[in-house]
């Protein structure tokens, strides 16, 4: 964490600072003294320039080409000289000649090769084969000069771990233990993420072992700010982008990345990475989230339900997830906004303009905003493909000028909040790929973009208090010491912008 570090290196100097106090007085001094001296320089200069002029006599004296013709091609010639032939023959002369190698060669004593002794305990010497894209396990068998009754020997021996042998996947590891003659003596496989089994076939019977991995979560911190893209600054504050993704999602619901990030937004996740062996394995979850857009500042907290599982809610124990999208497709832009009355593109006369109308290029899918029933699915005039999904007894969403939509959907059938219901396309009056969407109220189009839409239910009472007390005390304290100290750091800064 670049921040973490800026933080160290400024505590260093200003330590260094306040040493070299007494010294500031004398240096201060002789700055101003450079300074001046400088200022004046300066100031001279530019009293010599000032009757200097790009175009003293007002007259544009006409530019004669076969002069610089002749300028350029000179240039040019010698520019071919210097690097083509002068140059190289310069190097060759700055290099300095071979010099003959002086060292002799000096007898050195080896250290004496121990006597084969049987009773000496030998280290296995197991070999790794990484799985390639395209390779089959009887591929690497057979690569490794073994047959098919070698693998059918170690599938028997595998039992019921064997089932992790099928369908072996690129970057896998197996491990090969062969005898001198190259026979197979042993063979280990992870038997799943947190397991790892041993089978040896140099015995008189086969034998297999299982290991368990050592599998951990380790905390992380991350604190970003945003400059280019949420991505970019993720990177810059050691996340992946899987995780920087986890983050997008988690806020999807109050933040459209495409459009409201602005340069100055920041974040501080508490996250946890997955550790095996020691060696970090992949991405945990977001433990709890802090984002911090256009001064609005939004939080989530990761909470172990009743049910047992694992939720996301803001401090006030709200879930993030709310019960609709804002949007409901993957955008290029916003090619028409909810309008009273605007000028139709096509029929060329005033028509309010009721939804919303998303480019996207065509066959992009189409989610569902929230869970509903399908309550029109079908052509209908104007809108072309058209999908209208009744959401509550008073709201519902509509969908127009699909491509095409989904095989197996009809009217009556329950959808969840995301499925995919639709693809972008121009069916019906449009005059691009785009989504024309619309959030009714009772029957009446509401600005999909303003509408204040309904807040999801808080935790229960009982839950709500486990869920502050828990969650929300020790994290938020983490995060806000986190700031505190970050706010610090960059106040002690001084002033760039390569973080
Ligand atoms: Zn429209």
């Amino acid at each position: 964490m670049t921040v973490m570090v800026r933080a160290v290196c400024d505590f260093v100097s200003r330590g260094a600072q306040g040493m070299a106090e007494e010294n500031q007085g004398a240096r201060q001094t002789r700055k101003q003294a450079i300074c001046r001296k400088a200022q004046r320089r300066h100031s001279r200069f530019y009293e010599r320039c000032a009757h200097w002029s790009f175009n003293r006599s007002g007259e544009v004296e006409p530019i004669r080409w076969h002069r610089e013709h002749l300028v350029l091609a000179g240039t040019a010639l010698l520019i071919t000289l210097l690097s083509g032939f002068i140059m190289p023959a310069w190097a060759s002369a700055m290099r300095p000649a071979p010099t003959p190698e002086l060292h002799s060669l000096l007898p050195l004593a080896l250290p004496k090769v121990a006597p084969p002794d049987a009773s000496a305990a030998t280290v296995d010497e197991w070999q790794v084969v990484r799985v390639q894209p395209g390779q089959t396990l009887s591929d690497i068998f057979t690569a490794r000069g073994l047959g098919m009754a070698d693998l059918q020997k170690v599938l028997d021996a595998a039992g019921d771990a064997r089932s992790a042998l099928h369908g072996i996947r690129p970057g896998e590891e197996f491990d090969f233990l062969l005898g001198a003659d190259g026979s197979l003596n042993g063979f280990r496989f992870d038997r799943d993420q947190a397991s790892r089994a041993t089978i040896r076939l140099d015995g008189t019977q086969p034998t297999v072992a299982v290991q368990q991995r050592d599998m951990d979560l380790r905390e992380q911190v991350a604190h970003g700010v945003i400059r280019s893209s949420l991505y970019a600054a993720g990177d810059q504050a050691g996340m992946d982008a899987a995780m920087v993704g986890k983050l997008a999602d988690l806020f999807k619901y109050d933040i459209d990345f495409v459009q409201d990030l602005r340069e100055g937004d920041s974040f501080t996740v508490i996250y946890d990475d997955i550790y095996r062996d020691g060696v970090r394995y992949g991405q945990g979850n977001i433990i709890a989230a802090e984002f911090i857009n256009q001064s609005k500042r939004y939080t989530a907290y990761r909470f172990r339900k009743a049910d047992g599982n694992y939720g996301w809610y803001s401090e006030d124990g709200r879930p993030i997830q709310k019960s609709f999208l804002r949007i409901p497709v993957d955008f290029t832009r916003i090619s028409s906004t909810f309008s009273v009355a605007r000028m139709h593109p096509i029929l060329g006369r005033m028509r309010a303009h009721k939804g919303v109308d998303y480019a996207a290029p065509s066959g992009t899918p189409i989610h569902a905003a929230g869970d509903g029933v399908i309550k029109y699915h079908g052509w209908e005039r104007g809108y072309g493909n058209f999908v209208v999904i009744q959401h509550s007894s008073t709201i519902s969403t509509a969908y127009g000028h699909m491509s095409r939509f989904v095989k197996g959907q009809h009217v009556g059938e329950r959808v969840r909040q995301g499925e995919v219901i639709g693809y972008v396309g121009m069916t019906g009056l449009a005059t691009g790929p785009h989504l024309h969407y619309e959030f009714r109220v009772n029957g009446a189009q509401r600005n999909p973009q303003t509408v204040t839409l309904p807040k999801p239910e808080p935790l229960p009472a009982a839950q709500m208090a486990r869920f502050k007390a828990e969650v929300v005390k020790p994290q938020l304290a983490r995060l806000t010491e986190l700031d505190a100290r970050i706010r610090l750091a960059r106040a002690g800064a001084p002033a760039n912008h390569d973080n």
